[in-house]
């Protein structure tokens, strides 16, 4: 349970005075991107902060006043001018005028009643706003503030402006703000107090406070003392959580695997290669984990064509030498299959049984696989994530693999424990994404991480290329010079669904005109084909009946056809780095000569340039994704956005990389000595975790 204290700041929006339902709407879709699918608590305008700062603190007559430069003046009113009948663009001005001068109040649109009310002739008024020289005489076009002398204490003289969305007034959100920064409860603190001395960095308080109410530029910036104190507060709840669930993991029983060797040795010798060092080297890592009596949760990281398959091969054998099962989850039906088809050709005459399952998969076929699966007549079960659904019910699974999950979350890890229960399942997380190093730490703390580091010997690099779409006809001719020497090309698209958005040239269009080319050398697949028109397509390819794959991002992961040696990206500005290459680690499989061309069309963006440049220069997974971070930001690179993963709101990297590490030696000594966080900062350190929503790893520690 959320401790009390953190109740108010827990509230709906609407409990806010003056935000009704249509405010709160725009004021949840200003917050949504930081807060859990779009719905926006009091917290989330707490870590809302301004972008910039309007100093009405210039008091000049009107004498004295700036063009260009915000004023906050006293003035009599002199005369209302309102637009003669029927003329609406011309404006209506009040005119106005001190000891010094005079000075023109200038409205378009305006309501006469209202600014009669506002403005009556004969009174003084302050107004605050930006005067400008129109034309010799001195203006101030819609005043920011208008109130009488004796409301004077009202006008904000360093003025917070809020980032905001359409509809939503600047006003209505400063006041929304203030409202939440005045219902902060008096919090315990929860760091250490000669850490923030060192650091000279204000209480969680009064940093919330500094934030909203900056009496400087300085202190709008992420380094300023309050900024970096609540980024700090940010990334140590992250690494607590995280170091949460890896203790956590360690306490648990596993069980010790070992297994005699026999399946892989047998393994070994009907695989065509030696493994490589890395390979050799992960397995070593994986299997002296499998055989602690703890639960293993590792990832591996290796670039497109690193050979991670046979890693996952070989893990799997150690658990059913042992007499279990084994799990392996793709992320889509076409890699299912494929592991399936890889899988079925080394793995079954050594004996091992392997089966696949999909939503596919259905009515009596389906339970006879559920049948032998529970009988341990299975060895290894290949599928989506319909394999961890009700309903699947292994006689005694003991090793999961999750290949190509970079989407694979936190939640999903903690989901996939929850369900393995006493079990107590070892699993194995593979990505081609190499992530950056400050990204591990955040998103995969709670994991051990293993690297291919080299490619299989014998791999050329791509030759890669960028060129206008303009030059689509020299690529064509090309592309057919390659094809009559036997050559194979994938063709990529933008995604099908996007394309009204993206105005894309839909995979279905290019299909037509290669086709009207090429013939039936071409072969289409996209998202929203049925799953057996896309496994035929990828198996005419594979086989080498077609040519041209002609695809959307469908074939992005793990798709593997030696013979295939040309990559055409169409639109390639609008992909990611990453994705990039991913794309890119299709060809280059076998030990012939291999192409990627980058179509894209002009005129390129500044980052577009940046991310084509980075990927010509490099073919170093590990580099580009450091770029991508650079280029892009956290979420993007790891695809979080789309998986619920909570990105953070007040920290960023790589710019807080130095606090991101200060976080993560600060939460491995907490536990270190306060394991369950019982002690008084431990209960402290309980509230910073439900202030920033890591509350399933509290969970956590009520169940151990
Ligand atoms: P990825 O890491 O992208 O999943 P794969 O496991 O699909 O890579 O391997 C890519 C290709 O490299 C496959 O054709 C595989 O058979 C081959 N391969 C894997 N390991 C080796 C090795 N040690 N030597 C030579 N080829 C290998
Ligand atoms: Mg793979």
């Amino acid at each position: 349970m959320r401790p009390h204290i953190l109740t108010p700041l827990f509230a709906d929006l609407k409990d806010l005075q003056g935000i009704g339902p249509r405010l709160q709407k725009l004021l949840k879709r200003l917050l949504a991107p930081q807060a859990r699918q779009g719905d926006a608590k009091i917290v989330d305008l707490l870590f809302h902060f301004p972008l910039s700062l309007i100093d009405r603190r210039a008091r000049p007559t009107i004498a004295q006043a700036v063009p260009g430069q915000i004023a906050t003046m006293a003035v009599e009113v002199a005369e209302h001018r309102p637009p003669p009948r029927g003329q609406r663009r011309v404006p209506y001005r009040v005119i106005c005028s001190d000891d010094t001068g005079s000075l023109e109040l200038v409205f378009f649109h305006a309501k006469a009643a209202y600014l009669e009310k506002q403005l009556p002739v004969g009174e003084t008024r302050i107004v605050s706003g930006r005067v400008e020289d129109y034309g010799g005489r001195l203006q101030m076009p819609h005043p920011d503030h208008i109130l009488s002398e004796a409301d004077l204490d009202e006008l904000p003289l360093l003025e917070p402006v809020y980032p905001l969305t359409a509809g939503l007034s600047g006003k209505v959100a400063r006041k929304a703000a203030a409202q939440a920064v005045a219902r902060l409860p008096k919090l315990p603190e929860w760091q250490d107090p000669a850490w923030l001395a060192r650091q000279h960095w204000p209480s969680f308080q009064d940093a919330v406070c500094a934030a909203h109410a900056p009496q400087s530029e300085d202190d709008l910036l992420p380094s300023s003392p309050a900024h970096r104190r609540l980024a700090f507060d940010e990334l140590l709840a992250n690494q607590l959580a995280l170091a949460l669930v890896r203790q956590r993991l360690h306490k648990t029983t596993g069980r010790a695997l070992r297994g005699d060797g026999t399946l892989r040795a047998r393994i070994g010798e009907a695989l065509p290669f030696e493994l490589t060092p890395s390979q050799a080297q992960v397995m070593g890592e994986i299997e002296a984990d499998m055989a602690e009596p703890t639960r293993m949760l590792r990832l591996l990281q290796g670039d497109v064509g690193s050979g991670k398959t046979v890693v996952a091969l070989l893990a799997m054998a150690v658990a059913i030498e042992a007499g279990a099962q084994a799990a392996l989850m793709a992320p889509t039906e076409l890699l299912a299959r494929q592991h399936l088809k890889t899988l079925m050709e080394i793995a079954e005459p050594t004996g091992i049984r392997v089966a696949l399952l999909t939503s596919r998969e259905k009515g009596k076929a389906r339970s006879e696989i559920l049948d032998a699966l529970a009988r341990g007549e299975i060895d290894i079960l290949i599928g989506t994530h319909a394999l961890f659904q009700e309903g699947v019910d292994f006689k005694d699974l003991a090793v999961a693999v999750i290949d190509e999950q970079h989407r694979f979350g936190v939640h999903q890890r903690l989901a996939l424990q929850a369900k393995s229960g006493a079990g107590a399942i070892d699993v194995l997380v593979m990505t081609a994404t190499p992530i950056p190093r400050t990204l591990l730490l955040t998103h995969y703390g709670d994991m051990e991480v293993s690297k291919l580091l080299e490619k299989p010997a014998g791999r050329k690099p791509v030759a890669t290329r960028a060129m206008p779409i303009d030059r689509l006809n020299e690529i064509l001719d090309r592309l057919e010079a390659a094809l009559a020497t036997g050559a194979q090309a994938y063709w990529v698209c933008p995604l099908v669904e996007e394309s009204d958005v993206l105005d894309a040239t839909a995979a279905e269009e290019r299909f037509a005109a290669l086709k009207a080319r090429f013939g039936d050398r071409v072969a289409l697949v996209h998202g929203q084909m049925s799953g057996s028109d896309k496994d035929a397509a990828m198996q005419a390819f594979a086989d080498g009946k077609v040519s041209i794959l002609v695809a959307t991002t469908v074939i992005e992961v793990g798709v593997d056809v030696p013979n295939a040696t040309i990559m055409v990206i169409e639109h390639a500005e609008r992909f990611g780095l990453a994705q990039l290459h991913q794309l890119r680690g299709r060809v280059g499989r076998g030990s012939s000569q291999s192409a990627c061309i980058l179509m894209y069309k002009p005129p390129l963006s500044e980052t577009a340039r940046a991310r084509l440049n980075a990927l010509r220069e490099s073919e170093d997974g590990f580099k580009i994704a450091e770029d991508d971070l650079r280029l892009r930001g956290g979420g993007e690179v790891l695809g979080t956005r789309q998986s619920g993963l909570p990105e953070f709101r007040v920290a960023s990297l790589p710019r807080d990389d130095d606090l991101l590490s200060a976080a993560r030696d600060d939460a491995r000594l907490i536990l270190a000595n306060d394991a369950d966080l019982s002690g008084a900062r431990g209960q402290t350190l309980r509230v910073l975790l439900y202030l920033f929503e890591r509350d399933e790893a509290i969970r956590l520690l009520k169940a151990g």
